[in-house]
């Protein structure tokens, strides 16, 4: 089993090329999708959650209102590093869990990969880039604002920094039609490792 990182920027693209090597046979892990899993209705994180940050983080169906749960958290360092004693080692556990379980070569897809300094632990890392500014329009499509898109994009690392951890970066700056060659070449490459 071979544990390949797929990461980008926020409207990078990396959503869609993970979606391209899951139907070129890799066994996909979306990160975002775990730490939602791990909050579900009636999961003890959220149970925990629950009792520390106060019921009001619920919504009437008892499940998390993201929006309150980061009101209450991100107000100071100490609160937000109690969010992540409870949210972490479970992203963690559950990540590593659902690695074991895959029946062949896993594309992690995470966005904060680099970020996070998680890549040095990848047989090899894919990093989809694209230039900011149609990152900026390419979001607006999928309902983000440009002030909040240019905000979310000033939070996470530098696109250098992030390009410089890459053993394959995918261009997707062109047509959608332009990730195909780069995904069958970044595949190929995979299957080139031991
Ligand atoms: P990410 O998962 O990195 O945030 P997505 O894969 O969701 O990014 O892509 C962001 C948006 O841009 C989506 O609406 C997607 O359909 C669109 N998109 C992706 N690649 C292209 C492309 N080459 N040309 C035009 N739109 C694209």
């Amino acid at each position: 089993m071979r544990l390949i990182g797929l990461t980008g920027g926020i409207g990078s693209g990396k959503t869609t090329v993970a979606r391209m090597l899951g139907d070129r046979g890799f066994h996909v892990i979306d990160a975002d999708a775990i730490a939602r899993d791990i909050v579900a209705p009636g999961s003890p994180a959220l149970q925990e959650l629950s009792e520390i940050f106060g019921s009001g983080i619920l919504l009437p169906d008892g499940s998390l209102n993201r929006g309150e749960l980061a009101a209450r958290a991100f107000i100071d360092k100490e609160h937000t590093e109690l969010l992540n004693s409870i949210t972490h080692p479970r992203i963690h556990e559950e990540t590593q869990k659902r690695i074991a379980a895959a029946p062949g070569d896993v594309v992690y897809d995470m966005p904060l990969l680099v970020d996070n300094d998680l890549h040095h632990d990848m047989d090899l890392v894919i990093v989809v880039d694209v230039d900011p500014e149609t990152r900026v329009k390419r979001l607006a499509g999928r309902g983000i604002g440009e002030e909040d898109a240019r905000r979310r994009i000033a939070a996470q690392i530098p696109d250098e920094v992030r390009r410089a951890a890459a053993d394959i970066i995918i261009d997707n700056n062109g047509a959608p039609e332009d990730l195909i060659p780069q995904v069958e070449a970044a595949v190929a490459k995979i299957n080139e490792l031991p």
